[in-house]
Order: C-alpha cells, then sequence, then structure tokens
C-alpha cells in the first residue's frame, strides 16, 4: 500500500492534522492501534475557550460549562471567573475523526505501528497485522510514548508526569466550579476537581515521581472527606515541554514528524495538550505539506512561558504558595483574568505586570531558578 501522507495516531492531534492536511487536496491515511477511537480515555477533558478557535463546540461532546476556577492552597483560597468547557473526551475524538473523514481521510483502526525498513530510498512502514505502507509523509500524533520518535530515533524519551483520575459521582460540589490545589504536598503538579455533568465529578492528581500518584490522588481524596462513588479510572503520562525536542527529520526522500504529545507540545502549568497542539498544529501543517521542518513561533513561546512557571511554581514553598494565591483575590488580577486565560499566557503575564507592576517580585524564584 502507498499514502502520501501517513498519521499515526487518531488522537486530537493526529485527526486535526488529518482534516487541515485533506482540506488541501492531500491523500491522507491514519493508523491506529486501538479498535476504537477515544478508548481509553486518559484526559479530564477541560478546555479553556480558546479550543471555539479550533472546533465548533455546539456538539454533544460538550458535557459541561463552568465559570469560576477557585484556587487553593494550604491557607489561602482565591475565586476566578473563567469560562472552561468540559468534554467527554471519547466522544470528542470520534468528532475530530468524523470530521476529517468528511474532507477524505482514510482511517485504519486496530493497526498498530510496529517498524520499519528503507525500499527504493523511502520508508515502508510495517504494522502488527502484516500490512506494509510506503510512505514520503510520515506523522507521528502516537502519543507521549511516541514509536514514531523511537523507530526513527528522533529524542530520548520524554521526561513525564504520570497523571491519575477518578470519575466520581456526587452531589458535594457545584457544576459551574472547577478547582484546582497547590501546596509542597502536590509536588510538582497539582490536584484536581472537574465538575463533567450533573452530580459527575473528575478528581484528580499528577506527579512527576509516578510512584507516589495512587497514594496522593486517595490522600486528596479522604481530605477532601465527600461521599462519592467510583464510577471510572483514567490515567495516562503528560510529557513535560522540551523546547529542544527534535520534531523533523529527513530519511533519504521520506520526511519524519512529531505532533501533539509526541512532540512534547503540553502548557507545562497545567498538562493541558490539546489547545496548544492545535495551535501548533495550524502554524505549521503547511510545512509538513511543503516537505520542511517545523515552525510555529508563536506557540513554541507560549509553551517557553508555561515551562517558565511550572519551574517557579515549583519552587515555592506552601507560604509563598498562599502569598501568591492570596494576590489572585485582588480585584485588579481577577478583572484581567475575566478576559485573559492560560492559553494566552504571555499576553496574560505582561497584562498582569503592566497594571500591577508589584507582581515583579515573584521574578525573583526565576532568577534563583536560572
Ligand atoms: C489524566 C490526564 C488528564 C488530562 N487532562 C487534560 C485536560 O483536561 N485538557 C487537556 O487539554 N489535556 C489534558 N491531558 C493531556 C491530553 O490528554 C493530551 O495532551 C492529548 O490527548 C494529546 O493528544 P495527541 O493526539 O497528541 O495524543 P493522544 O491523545 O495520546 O493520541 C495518541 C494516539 O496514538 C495511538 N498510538 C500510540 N502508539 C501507536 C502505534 N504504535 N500505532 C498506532 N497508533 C498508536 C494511541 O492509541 C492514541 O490513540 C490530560 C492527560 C492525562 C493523562
Amino acid at each position: 500500500m502507498e499514502a502520501d501522507y501517513v498519521i499515526i495516531g487518531a488522537g486530537p492531534a493526529g485527526s486535526y492534522l488529518a482534516k487541515k492536511l485533506a482540506m488541501r487536496g492531500a491523500s491522507v491515511s491514519v493508523f491506529e492501534k486501538e479498535k476504537k477511537v477515544g478508548i481509553p480515555v486518559q484526559c479530564t477533558g477541560l478546555f479553556t475557550e480558546k479550543i471555539k478557535q479550533f472546533v465548533n463546540t455546539n456538539k454533544n461532546f460538550v458535557v459541561n460549562t463552568t465559570n469560576k476556577i477557585e484556587l487553593h492552597s494550604v491557607k489561602s483560597k482565591a475565586l476566578i471567573k473563567s469560562n472552561e468547557i468540559v468534554v467527554n473526551r471519547t466522544r470528542f475524538d470520534n468528532y475530530l475523526k468524523e470530521e476529517a473523514e468528511k474532507s477524505g481521510v482514510d482511517y485504519y483502526l486496530n493497526h498498530c505501528l510496529t517498524g520499519y525498513k528503507m525500499k527504493n530510498n523511502r520508508v515502508e512502514l510495517f504494522f502488527d497485522n502484516g500490512l506494509k505502507v510506503d510512505s514520503k509523509n510520515i506523522i507521528g500524533c502516537d502519543g507521549p510514548l511516541s514509536t514514531v520518535n523511537k523507530l526513527f530515533k528522533l529524542n530520548e524519551d520524554n521526561k513525564c508526569f504520570f497523571a491519575k483520575q477518578f470519575v466520581v459521582k456526587s452531589e458535594e460540589f457545584n457544576n459551574d466550579t472547577f478547582h484546582a490545589y497547590f501546596g509542597e504536598e502536590y509536588n510538582d503538579f497539582f490536584s484536581w476537581i472537574v465538575p463533567c455533568g450533573k452530580n459527575c465529578l473528575r478528581i484528580g492528581t499528577g506527579n512527576s515521581n509516578h510512584l507516589i500518584v495512587n497514594k496522593l490522588l486517595d490522600y486528596f481524596i479522604k481530605k477532601l472527606r465527600i461521599k462519592a462513588k467510583i464510577l471510572d479510572v483514567n490515567a495516562g503520562l503528560i510529557p513535560l515541554h522540551d523546547p529542544d525536542r527534535v520534531l523533523f527529520k529527513r530519511f533519504n526522500s521520506s520526511n519524519v514528524y512529531l505532533m501533539g504529545d509526541a512532540a512534547g507540545i503540553v502548557k507545562a502549568t497545567s498538562g493541558g495538550g490539546v489547545v496548544p497542539s492545535f495551535q501548533m498544529i495550524n502554524e505549521s501543517y503547511k510545512y509538513v505539506l511543503e516537505g520542511e521542518s517545523l515552525r510555529f513561533p508563536k506557540t513554541r513561546f507560549e509553551l517557553l512561558a508555561h515551562l517558565a512557571l511550572h519551574k517557579i511554581l515549583s519552587s515555592l514553598n506552601d507560604n509563598d504558595l498562599n502569598q501568591v494565591i492570596n494576590e489572585f483575590s485582588d480585584e485588579i488580577v481577577s478583572n484581567i483574568l475575566k478576559t485573559l486565560n492560560r492559553d494566552n499566557i504571555i499576553e496574560l503575564v505582561y497584562t498582569l505586570i503592566k497594571k500591577k507592576p508589584e507582581l515583579l517580585k515573584y521574578s525573583k524564584y526565576l532568577i534563583r531558578l536560572l
């Protein structure tokens, strides 16, 4: 079999990119190792309103919308007005697949990429069911443990957080507020409660120390002292963004690319990867069509800013975190946060510092880290 563009992985990045390429006339085939798209779920499905720039959200994959975020530290709390969209990832991924199919993309489910060899100067891919595919362009949208990355030796494995969440039935939290908990006890990540429909919550935590995540989640749930019936458990890896990651390699006359989690396109502050991946794809798909290396300057700078903020947040002790959360209760800060969100982090930080220059005192943490 031959295909102009082979995408490995039918997650959000794979299907969104497939549609973009097919709409420009390219012949695109997507290969997915699972029998069904969007399963298993490894996501909380929380997006800022920026998602609306990329997909129509008037669809049944939206299960809730929240309009407040409550930030918690050991001794402080701050309530911010901010609109968020909560999706059912299985439905969301299937919607993106259907949209790509409407543009002419072919899907091959239950096809796991396992190897390759060079044939007539081009890459021939091997799948676990014996299929062989010849292609000039191979794009790894195959998640944090990308097989494409490993086979074509683009990078060492990503440094990843491990995140786990329970989907629970509980009546104890308002449906319009998403909660984020920070503190030394959560080390270099945070814990969350995201309402995902009537009496339904996604409660989770993450950490770069994978061994402590199970205990940390049990501890967090106990600390909340809520009555909750567990309906489901989701877990997975979240890559830490690495600005030095190689995302393109030429193999004789074939081009190999990485996108989405495989490329580490994730906000280091929140672990959210879907919006930045879509933004990166919008900025860079034309380079894939032209067989060139990727360029995505806006997304790259945004991700670097998230990485710097992540490093600052992870270095704060509980007292510092209490102080930072208190700043969020200030009216000037909360008014800015109503209109700007974490998917426009550079503009957000710039506006905050312009309107409240005293926030610059936190740059001492960055200087300490350099
Ligand atoms: C617990 C948790 C909570 C999260 N919450 C959020 C959130 O609220 N908001 C947010 O934006 N992000 C969140 N994320 C991150 C988000 O899930 C990812 O950034 C996003 O799924 C990345 O999309 P992707 O298409 O790059 O990769 P994936 O969604 O991982 O898709 C990769 C696909 O490739 C397939 N594949 C892998 N290997 C092969 C192979 N060899 N051959 C064929 N197919 C293969 C996989 O089966 C999979 O379908 C969370 C992650 C976790 C773990």
